[in-house]
């Protein structure tokens, strides 16, 4: 018998997914589809060293275990359907593959804004290709910038645009201080005040209203009618789930695939989801299915969700300590836990926002998580409280 895992998703989730299956014995075959004409490549630098120009493509390349070598890519084809009841999934060529196992791993698309303007000149940041178009952009002698959204990515193209010598870097967020979201107002407001320092602008607490221009963008009209000139868009107002192809199986896809503890969709045997597609209840937290956008994810997914797959029996609940860093300009932000469950109680361990600052995000008076903001030596500070969240015990949310 040809037993065969399919992984639709040919991306750092999927990749980890097919080594992790041969960890865990799976000695049959593996087919991965990905959408993308590349092999699977590491996406955090693509706001970053890639937007520089410091980081050529091939440095970008994961390195696929041994073990794999002998999987069959599909590059350049997208996964359509999805009958799960018949284990197949049919791919846009007209190609149907059956599975006896299936790892979802479709990630996520950018969001997009639907205003009236034109289209030219607004870009977005998720691909190697999106990142080089942008880039070209960015270094056109006198671009003005304005990055749509001051979370994580907005913010790092940002900074990456002023470090190219952009002159006019503006960014626009409805919200009052940037990464305020999931870091709360104290890291928010040290945020803002050192991008400002580096030589981004703000346009907080106003919406976009539409684009001025013929062919191609000339100006962020904003919600309250003024208008920012610009000749480059970067719209970065998060991200959808690209779960379409599943749709008519009866999964819950409200925001990413649901998935139970052992990371199955729909209660399904043979079906996981991993990385950043998969809503999974995360046992060392209240339980309550989230997506994770994280680089750490992939991996604390792919290594649970192949044990789900191809261990005679399940392993444990998952429960990840979620940890992500972000460079921007001269510093850097690196979290464990989850803070965004503390924002309500944030205090200073160390430090001090005016600098190199280490902040505890509490829930109940009891850590949840920790964040440093500024250079290396605060950064290893947060990683010495790894430890301590690891021991915690599960939390049992009280709002
Ligand atoms: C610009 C950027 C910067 C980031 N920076 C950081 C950072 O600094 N720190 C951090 O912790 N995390 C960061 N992240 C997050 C991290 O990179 C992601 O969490 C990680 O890439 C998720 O991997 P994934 O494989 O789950 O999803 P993806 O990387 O989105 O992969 C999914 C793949 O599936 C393909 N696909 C989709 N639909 C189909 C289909 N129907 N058929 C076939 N293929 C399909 C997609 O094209 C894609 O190739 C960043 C992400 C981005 C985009």
């Amino acid at each position: 018998m040809n037993a065969r895992i399919v992984v639709a998703g040919a991306s750092m989730a999927g990749l980890r997914a097919a080594e992790q299956l041969r960890a865990a014995g799976w000695s049959g075959a593996i087919t991965l589809v990905g959408d993308e004409p590349h092999l699977p490549y590491n996406r955090p630098p693509l706001s970053k060293e890639v937007l520089a120009g410091k980081a050529p493509f091939e440095s970008l390349a994961f390195r696929p275990r041994a073990s794999v070598s002998d999987v069959e890519w599909r590059l350049g084809r997208t996964v359509v359907a999805a009958g799960l009841d018949e284990r197949t999934v049919r791919l846009d060529d007209g190609t149907e593959l059956s599975y006896d196992g299936l790892v979802v791993a479709t990630g996520m698309r950018p969001r997009r804004l639907n205003c009236p303007g034109p289209k030219a000149g607004r870009h977005t940041v998720r691909t190697l290709d999106d990142a080089q178009g942008l880039r070209e952009a960015l270094t056109r002698p006198g671009a003005r910038v304005v990055v749509v959204g001051a979370g994580f990515i907005g913010c790092e193209v940002a900074a990456t645009a002023v470090g190219l010598g952009v002159a006019e870097v503006t960014v626009v967020d409805p919200l009052p201080l940037p990464m305020a979201g999931p870091l709360g107002e104290l890291l928010g407001r040290a945020l803002l005040k050192r991008h400002e320092e580096r030589g981004v602008r703000f346009a907080l607490g106003a919406g976009v209203a539409g684009f001025t221009g013929g062919d191609r963008v000339t100006g962020v009209v904003l919600s309250d009618g003024s208008v920012l000139p610009a000749d480059v868009v970067v719209e970065s107002v998060g991200s959808v789930a690209n779960t379409e192809w599943l749709e008519g199986n009866g999964l819950d896809l409200t925001d990413g695939v649901l998935t139970d503890a052992c990371l199955r969709a729909g209660g399904r045997p043979d079906v996981v989801a991993v990385g950043d597609v998969a809503r999974f209840p995360n046992a060392r937290y209240d339980g309550v299915p989230r997506r994770v956008e994280h680089w750490c994810i992939p991996t604390d997914t792919a290594k649970h969700a192949a044990k789900t797959l191809v261990a005679d029996a399940a392993p444990g609940p998952f429960a990840p300590l979620p940890s992500f860093w972000s460079d921007q300009h001269d510093f850097r932000l690196q979290s464990f836990g989850a803070p965004v469950l503390g924002r309500q109680d944030v205090r200073v361990l160390d430090g001090d926002p005016e600098g190199d600052v280490l902040v505890g995000y509490h829930h109940d008076d009891r850590l949840v998580g920790v964040v440093a903001l500024g250079g290396q030596a605060v950064a290893a500070s947060a990683a010495r409280y790894r430890a301590e969240l690891l021991k915690q015990p599960a939390l049992t949310m009280t709002v």
